[in-house]
């Protein structure tokens, strides 16, 4: 869509879009300066396969001042990015044909790096009613014997809910009929919280000897280019994943990893929270919008993230002013593209019955964005 977008405004149409996974901040500046001190070091040496010591001290040390989890620096290893984490997770964890229960809407990649591990993943439909997430009983129904691991993503890209305490209680107690299965546990949108507080799986006591957390600096931190991510394991399982790292990429980028460490040595909330002020006033417009102009989407408030993913089933099955049907929400994102706005379809998340929109956008945008994107779905008929 991204490549779509530049075609069309290379030809000179108005679009707008409507489609970014990171945020539109730049790095913040002590980051910044941490890696030009880095270069000005001139050295480049091979990092450690598992990451610079200290900066896996600074993870474990914040995942611990932050969710009192004990984490030792051992159990930490650094990453070119989050999902290389998650993919090294999975490779550790996955026999060929094990079962990795996915929640639909799920992130675009889970489904292609379950796949590459050879697991078989169980694809869970959750719906609007319980704002896209697993309950005990769409998760019973799903586990069996051959299930090896859970994937959660909390808070959520597609979705932007969260998990609370309670819901994740009542999903532990199911999972303790199941002891094999490992909980994978992305939370990159974790500081990217607009009410409440992020909860970790691995904060329940019952499930903290399952749980891998995999995290990184491409959404809180703005830096997705500088590719750093982390993943936390019990030892065994962080000790294998540094040994699939180790033939494959070896250590991440030192440069990133100097930059990621000032970031721990910052107060983080005065550090970020301009940027989470700023997604909050546009999600807070968006939903104020949508629910007065376009309530058919069923728009909800999410918790966290910078996404909306709007049910648009009631618009399926009609025809564009140009006679053209709309079956599905590739078809629905293709007319919107037409009509000058860009969005993700739902399909890659799993649903073909809604669209994507990010607001990690400038608000100007989204204010010039939804009047579109509304007249749009009205003349459809
Ligand atoms: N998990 C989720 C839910 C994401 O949205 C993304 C980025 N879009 C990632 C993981 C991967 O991020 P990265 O590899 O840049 O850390």
């Amino acid at each position: 869509m991204a490549q779509r977008v530049r075609e069309l405004r290379a030809a000179g149409r108005f679009v707008l879009s409507l489609l970014l996974g990171e945020p539109d901040f730049p790095v913040p500046l002590p980051l910044q300066e941490a890696a030009i001190a880095a270069i000005r070091e001139g050295h480049a040496p091979y990092p450690p396969v598992a990451g610079l010591l200290p900066l896996r001290e600074a993870i474990a040390e914040y995942y611990h001042r932050t969710y009192g989890l004990p984490y030792k620096a051992s159990q930490v290893v650094v990453s070119n990015g989050s999902k290389q984490a998650i993919f090294n997770a999975l490779l550790t964890l996955i026999e060929p044909g094990d079962e990795v229960i996915l929640p639909a809407p799920y992130w675009v990649s889970y489904l292609p790096l379950i796949q590459l591990a050879e697991g078989r993943p169980v694809i869970v439909k959750t719906t609007t009613e319980t704002n896209y997430k697993l309950t005990p009983e769409t998760l019973s129904a799903a586990l069996s014997q051959r299930s090896r691991a859970l994937i959660l993503c909390t808070p959520s890209n597609p979705t932007g809910t969260a998990y609370s305490l309670e819901e994740l209680h009542a999903l532990a107690e199911v999972l303790q009929e199941y002891p094999k299965v490992w909980i994978i546990s992305d939370e990159i949108y974790e500081l990217i919280r607009y009410e409440g507080r992020h909860v970790s799986p691995a904060q329940l006591p019952e499930l903290y000897d399952r749980t891998l957390i995999t995290n990184g600096f491409s959404k809180a931190f703005a830096m997705p280019g500088w590719r750093l991510g982390y993943l936390i394991a019990p030892q065994p399982i962080a000790e294998a994943a540094i040994k699939v790292q180790g033939q494959t990429t070896a250590g991440a980028n030192i440069i990133a990893q100097k930059a990621a460490l000032a970031g721990f040595k910052q107060d983080l909330s005065a550090l970020l929270s301009p940027m989470v002020q700023a997604f909050k006033e546009r999600r807070d417009y968006i939903f104020t919008y949508l629910k007065e102009n376009l309530p058919e989407v069923r728009p909800y408030l999410p918790e966290g993230a910078f996404y909306f993913f709007l049910d648009v089933e009631p618009f399926l099955g009609k025809k564009a002013p140009t006679g053209r049907l709309i079956e599905n929400a590739d078809g629905l994102t293709e007319y919107l593209l037409e009509r000058g706005v860009a969005v993700v379809s739902g399909s890659g998340f799993g649903s073909d019955k809604h669209i994507r929109i990010s607001y990690a956008v400038a608000l100007s945008d989204i204010q010039a964005g939804l009047p579109l994107l509304v007249e749009a779905f009205r003349a459809l008929g």
